[in-house]
């Protein structure tokens, strides 16, 4: 197991120009990562993400420790089975993350949705005139997280509602967050 870095890579914001004391892995992003290697914490009450903005930090701190399966079960439980957790690994693996820069969150779009607009910092070598030089660069993404009620238990949870990858609800069918609404009316609308 690597050793766990003592700032929380989410914390780590190359644009910011005062330096608040960056929280540790510890006191940031860890207990919901942990939350998610334990068993019991489908019974139990668990850690989880009070809004989109902490559940996208989560899952950038993931990504910057190679965390693949907390990656997909912070995904909408509907796309899960779609994901591609290998390329997820190797993806999150062979980044050189630098930081990250909550530009906007958006907590309340409507009943269940959220979006949060985000800079995910990178390093990668260049080819320049004067040889490879080390750039660092940003994914600058606007992504949409859905709250998804749980009937069963009536616990609600934060998911990341991926793009990228194709739904296995069909356009008519009543809404993956259970919202009652059909799936092109509510989620549906922010793919
Ligand atoms: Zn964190
Ligand atoms: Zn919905």
């Amino acid at each position: 197991m690597q050793p766990y870095p003592d700032t929380c890579p989410c914390q780590i914001n190359p644009t910011a120009e005062t330096a608040d004391a960056p929280l540790s892995y510890q006191d940031c992003c860890q207990p919901y990562h942990d939350a998610f290697y334990n068993d019991e914490v489908d019974k139990a009450d668990g850690i989880k993400a009070e809004t989109a903005e902490r559940l996208m930090r989560t899952r950038y701190s993931a990504f910057a420790l190679v965390k693949p399966d907390y990656i997909v079960k912070t995904t909408v439980p509907a796309q899960q089975a779609l994901l591609d957790v290998q390329a997820i690994e190797s993806w999150a693996k062979e980044s050189d993350w630098a930081g990250l820069e909550i530009v906007e969150h958006t907590p309340k779009l409507g009943k269940c949705h959220a979006q949060v607009e985000f800079k995910a910092y990178f390093k990668s070598a260049e080819e320049t005139s004067g040889g490879l030089e080390e750039k660092t660069q940003a994914h600058h993404e606007l992504s949409t997280f859905i709250k998804v009620k749980n009937k069963a238990n009536n616990d609600a949870r934060w998911y990341f509602l991926d793009p990228t990858v194709a739904m296995t609800v069909s356009q008519k069918q009543p809404c993956i967050c259970g919202s009652g609404e059909k799936f092109k009316r509510c989620c549906g609308g922010y793919i």
